[in-house]
């Protein structure tokens, strides 16, 4: 078979080129034979052409399927006025076919690939089996080229500044980021296992102690844990690491990234996205007081409000009696609320109560006698004193509902985030034109882990504690704050970074806070601890998720969407059916037996 090549992308043509002998190579997008003469839309990943085909000319046209690959050649001609179609690029002509051959015939194809609304109801598992054919959408191609772009606009950035690109290893051992590892056997030591890395967390800070100074790579980092719409098992980040820095310079330098690449992106594809400007800067407790969540949708308002001390002495028992046990009382407002049936508060009410919420107290806020005054729900279990001081603290306006959850902290914070959220959504208030980042500092370093009953860490490890608190490391770890920072947006995290430390006697009293013995310290950082005795600079950095900020950019919700070929639910890949068995000769190989 020769083939013949084409002379223009399917995309190209105008009324420029009527007249012009043209080859174009492509697939049959769309096919309709209406019996006297046969339309098949030509598509390439630059567009598509109109071709007609005369069935008095070729006897075998319905060999021509949809999606089978084809190569044309035919006289551009301008389209009739009445059949121009401005919906296509290349609308204003066709071609007159005048020979074609099938390069790669075309069994029926299992989705329509050419009809956008209808692959909405397609299985998405069947669109991850063909995802060769899935990924033929324009829509999807268009994914592929925005994160392509985007990532290129990092490197041009970061190697602009010096930086330099350094590959690490994928067989290694384990550096942990709070998730499980994957591992891989190794077969001449039977026994012994590499571990995919959870990040290049302990390569990065190596390369550090080597003098590289300024580091960046776009990594793969495999954690096995459950899967959710913004996780898979395996995920790109843009790793940075920085020698004699200060989280000044990492915030700088990072936000300097996300803007500029993002802004530029936005406008090459036209994206309906409106600017990134100056990223505010809330710290850990600021965000947890105001949104009850350390990733705050910060695209509109509406801050809970805090009544414990209002409410002491309640004459809502509810409220009175969770102060007693050491609880809190918080609520936030929900605008236009008061017109909510009883049915729609219900909604609410098991909303708050799917998130671990025993209730949820409701009122309204309404204007009597001309003054502002609370009606409804517990409003007449409240002293005229407390409700007025309610409606002052929460800033409340008339017709406004208030919900309020009275228990312990991080209950209350969950509920009362995820209701805002709700709230948000509802009011129309989290436009996805908008990419309200923000950056969240000064988390605490550690967190207490009841079901272990052990302190783990609130970033990694390998995380600097604030120098101001270093004292109280083992006395009072709780109250220990890092220099870590998370870069959120729309109630997403997008990256995490600290300061590292560089410090062998702080890295080990580190690990001995998180009860892992000295043996163990050698045995599975020893590397680290080491490489840390050698002249290591003080050094930091971040890693942005390149597939959530790609998601941001594509407005969609699930992370399979932006990823050539991702995985399933349960980290399953139909196209290729991994994970798969092994035949027996590579168990025997590997030293392996199935328990
Ligand atoms: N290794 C960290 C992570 O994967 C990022 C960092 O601290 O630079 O979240």
């Amino acid at each position: 078979m020769t083939f013949q090549k084409r002379t223009h992308d399917c995309g190209a043509l105008r009324l420029t080129h009527s007249g012009e002998t043209v080859t174009l190579n492509g697939w049959a997008h769309r096919i309709r034979n209406l019996g006297g003469v046969c339309f098949v839309d030509l598509r390439d990943r630059t567009g598509l052409t109109q071709a007609i085909f005369d069935p008095a000319k070729f006897s075998d046209l319905d060999e021509i399927r949809h999606e089978c690959c084809l190569e044309v050649t035919g006289t551009v001609a301008a389209r009739q006025p009445e059949t121009r179609n401005p919906k296509m690029e290349t609308g204003d002509v066709e071609l007159q076919v005048m020979s074609y051959q099938i390069l790669g015939p075309a069994k029926p194809i299992p989705f329509p690939v050419s009809d956008e609304d209808q692959m909405t109801t397609v299985n998405e598992e069947l669109r991850v089996k063909y995802r060769y054919l899935d990924l033929r959408r324009p829509s999807m191609y268009r994914r592929l080229a925005i994160r392509a772009n985007l990532i290129s606009q990092m490197r041009k950035y970061l190697d602009a500044k010096g930086f330099v690109e350094v590959e690490t290893p994928i067989i290694t051992k384990s550096t942990p980021e709070g998730a499980r590892d994957y591992l891989v056997a190794y077969r001449l030591d039977p026994g012994k296992w590499y571990a995919l890395p959870q990040s290049p967390q302990q390569y990065k800070q190596l390369l550090m102690v080597s003098g590289v100074e300024k580091y960046y790579q776009i990594a793969k980092c495999f954690r096995d844990e459950s899967q959710r719409a913004d996780r898979q098992p395996e995920f790109t980040q843009l790793d940075i690491e920085m020698s004699f820095c200060s989280q000044e310079d990492v915030l700088n330098l990072a936000e300097g990234i996300i803007r500029t690449c993002m802004n530029h992106t936005i406008e090459a594809f036209g994206l309906d996205k409106e600017p990134l400007v100056e990223f505010p800067r809330l710290t850990y407790d600021e965000s947890m007081r105001l949104y009850g969540s350390d990733k705050p949708d910060l695209r509109f308002g509406l801050p809970l409000f805090d009544l414990t001390d209002i409410s002491a002495n309640s004459g809502f028992g509810v409220f009175k009696n969770a102060i007693e046990v050491g609880g809190v009382v918080k609520a936030v407002r929900y605008p236009g609320g008061a017109q909510l049936s009883r049915k729609e508060i219900s909604v609410l009410e098991e909303f708050a109560k799917e998130f671990g919420a025993k209730g949820l107290a409701v009122t309204t806020v309404v204007e009597e006698s001309g003054e502002v005054q609370l009606s409804g729900g517990i409003a007449k279990f409240l002293s005229t004193e407390e409700s007025q001081a309610i409606i002052k603290r929460g800033q409340v306006e008339v017709g406004d509902l208030i919900a309020f959850v009275a228990d312990g902290e991080s209950t209350a914070y969950n509920v009362l985030s995820r209701l805002r959220l709700e709230i948000g959504s509802r009011l129309g208030l989290r436009d996805p034109r908008k990419l309200a980042f923000a950056w969240i500092l000064d988390f605490p370093l550690v967190e207490w882990e009841s079901e272990s009953g052990r302190w783990s860490p609130a970033h990694h490890p390998f995380t600097m504690p604030k120098a101001e608190d270093l004292a109280k490391l083992e006395d009072d770890p709780g109250a220990v704050r890092a220099d870590c920072y998370d870069l959120v947006c729309n109630g997403s995290e997008l990256a995490s970074g600290s300061i590292r430390i560089h410090r062998a006697d702080i890295q080990e009293r580190i690990f001995d806070l998180l009860k892992i013995d000295r043996a163990t310290q050698q045995e599975r950082f020893g590397h680290i601890l080491d490489a840390f005795s050698y002249g290591a600079p003080p050094h930091g950095g971040i890693a942005p998720g390149i597939d959530r900020l790609i998601m941001l950019l594509t407005n969609t919700e699930n992370i399979r969407e932006v990823i050539a070929f991702p995985k399933t639910g349960g980290g399953y890949d139909p196209m290729m059916d991994a994970p798969s068995t092994i035949d027996p000769q590579q168990w025997a190989e590997l030293g392996l037996r199935l328990g």
